[in-house]
């Protein structure tokens, strides 16, 4: 079943990169994700995370999607291929920190808050913006910004989520014109199970998916 749902989003998804949410499911069903072929993993809780990675193959690509607390970078940073929840100024200062002392370099996506529930993670809109133009993230010589992250309101009314599917592209233009070395903000992440094709649709580049591909559909 993974499979077949693996190959039908894959063709609707065309150039978009699939990033397979396989946070609550378990490691049975993350090595069927992996032998469908599918390299990229996403969790939401950094504990999670660690705990998956040891027990399963080297080659998989792992995203951090959840929130991320400050005390926990540390634990993260070398670890995960792609942050795409910072959503303050504080937490990105914390990842440079810990990345600086690993010398690495820690890639990151700028979450922004587009929907209406307030229960969401992210920086609004203008206030990435207004950083830009301050300068704000000229310092972060072991992060590296490679574009924006969004999650839609959950509701049924398509042109809402069009609304903050657009807001997110037009934000992440926006931030691509101020940003230094700007040739790596290159990725736009939105869209989930139930309206990655509308995200597709309006300049996704990566969508996150979990259910479409763990559940009879
Ligand atoms: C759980 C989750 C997803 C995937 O949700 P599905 O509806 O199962 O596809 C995507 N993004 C984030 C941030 C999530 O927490």
């Amino acid at each position: 079943m993974i499979q077949q749902n693996i190959n039908r989003i894959k063709e609707e998804l065309g150039e978009t990169t699939l990033v397979a949410v396989s946070k609550f499911r378990s490691l049975e069903e993350l090595v069927d994700l992996y032998d469908t072929g599918q390299r990229i993993f996403a969790e939401n809780r950094v504990q999670e995370l660690l705990a998956k990675q040891d027990q399963l193959p080297k080659d998989i690509e792992w995203h951090l999607i959840g929130h991320l607390q400050t005390n926990k970078v540390k634990m993260i940073v070398g670890r995960v291929s792609l942050i795409h929840s910072v959503d303050s100024l504080k937490l990105l200062r914390e990842i440079q920190k810990q990345s600086a002392k690993r010398d690495i370099v820690t890639k990151v996506l700028l979450q922004i808050h587009v929907a209406q529930e307030s229960t969401k993670h992210g920086f609004a809109p203008n206030e990435l913006v207004d950083l830009l133009a301050d300068n704000a993230f000229d310092t972060f010589t072991h992060v590296q910004l490679c574009g924006v992250m969004s999650m839609a309101t959950l509701t049924q009314d398509t042109n809402q989520i069009e609304e903050e599917f657009l807001k997110t592209a037009e934000t992440f233009n926006k931030i691509k014109r101020l940003i230094p070395n700007s040739e790596h903000f290159s990725e736009v992440s939105m869209g989930m199970s139930g309206d990655y094709l509308i995200a597709k649709k309006l300049g996704a580049t990566m969508v996150r998916i979990g259910s479409k591909i763990f559940e009879q559909v």
